[in-house]
């Protein structure tokens, strides 16, 4: 670990998301379900990095990501890295990487789009164009968003929706 991961205290066992784009831990919280984990986690936003300026970082114990998780990540912060901490170690660390199609994840907001038919509607699947900063294209009806633009598709939440966690 860098000395400025260390700012925060050292996990026993779990997760390290660094590097996240300053200002989005929360929304990637919210958007990877972590929010509603009961584990301990602290959370850095605005934290002084040398490589970007400024950054945001996570650490939840015993949680590890799965790759839908980690591919949400990857859309919000192309730079984030993954960390796997046993007995305050890392055994593994990985930068996300953004697949060159993303499928499911994402909403397509073209109102005649396939992918939004009533009566067969099918899984979206957009294309990257570009990663830095994000381009992606609906394979369906070719319609382009950047990241700005993405709507990201609700997940089933306990009570709370994504919009007030956000909003905050
Ligand atoms: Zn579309």
């Amino acid at each position: 670990m860098s000395q400025k991961s260390l700012r925060i205290d050292k996990i026993q066992k779990g997760t390290v998301i660094d590097h996240i784009n300053a200002g989005y831990a929360l929304t990637i919280l919210n958007l990877t379900g972590l929010d509603e984990a009961s584990n301990l986690m602290t959370i850095g936003v605005n934290v002084s990095s040398k490589k970007y300026g400024k950054k945001d970082i996570v650490k939840i114990e015993n949680v590890f990501l799965d790759e839908v998780q980690m591919q949400q990540i990857s859309i919000l912060s192309p730079n984030a890295t993954i960390s796997l901490i046993e007995n305050f170690e890392v055994i593994q660390k990985r930068k996300v990487e953004i697949p060159q199609t993303i499928k499911k994840l994402i909403v397509c907001e073209t109102k005649t789009c396939i992918s939004n038919s009533l009566k067969e509607p099918i899984d979206t699947e957009f294309k990257v164009l570009d990663e830095k900063p994000l381009k992606i294209q609906c394979v369906y009806c070719d319609r382009i968003y950047k990241l700005n633009e993405i709507k990201f598709k609700p997940r089933r939440k306990k009570g709370k929706s994504v919009k007030q966690i956000i909003q905050l």
